[in-house]
């Protein structure tokens, strides 16, 4: 498997299959932030994040989040929100974060699934460390200035998977 692949491509969490990650075992979805439930600059979660993580929870997917962005901007979008935890500062693709997220939930790898819509943070994060790994379609085409660098090089990984016949952008399977 290449990994930057994700193992589940969604267009948003929104079309996200909730009762197929229940079936497989999971039970925590770590959440990326900027660009999978929100714009990078939108301080509060919608309404659709809010019933979203209500949902998870519903069919017993505890939710954590985790982001690379300040700290302030993680705790303060956390604070609105029914998650465990929330890990600012995340330094994904690092194992900081999943590592954390094992030993405060009591959880192994395979019980955790990623969702992001970053391959070099979030997807080869998950991959490498043995996380079940979600990719969705960034929300917003504004990003922060260091995600346009990842962008530039995600475009190369996209060719290489859509050549490879592994994945094509807006082929979702959800
Ligand atoms: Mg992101």
């Amino acid at each position: 498997m290449n990994i930057f692949a994700p193992d589940y491509y969604v267009q948003s969490f929104k079309t996200l299959n909730i009762r197929k990650l229940h079936e497989m075992g999971i039970q925590l979805l770590l959440c990326d932030i900027d660009n999978t439930l929100v714009a990078y600059d939108e301080e509060v979660p919608s309404q659709d994040v809010v019933d979203f993580i209500h949902k998870l929870k519903m069919n017993g997917i505890e939710v954590a989040l985790c982001s690379n962005s300040p700290s302030s901007r993680g705790k303060n979008f956390g604070k609105h929100l029914p998650v465990s935890k929330t890990y600012p500062f995340s330094c994904k693709p690092f194992p900081f974060c999943f590592k954390k997220a094992m030993k405060d939930h009591g959880l192994k790898a395979s019980q955790i699934a990623i969702l992001g819509d970053q391959m070099y943070t979030d997807i080869l994060g998950g991959n490498i460390w043995g996380l079940y790994t979600i990719l969705t379609a960034p929300i917003a085409i504004k990003d922060r200035n260091i995600t346009k660098v990842f962008r530039f090089f995600e475009e190369l990984i996209y060719g290489y998977l859509e050549k490879k016949k592994i994945l094509k952008r807006g082929e979702f399977d959800d």
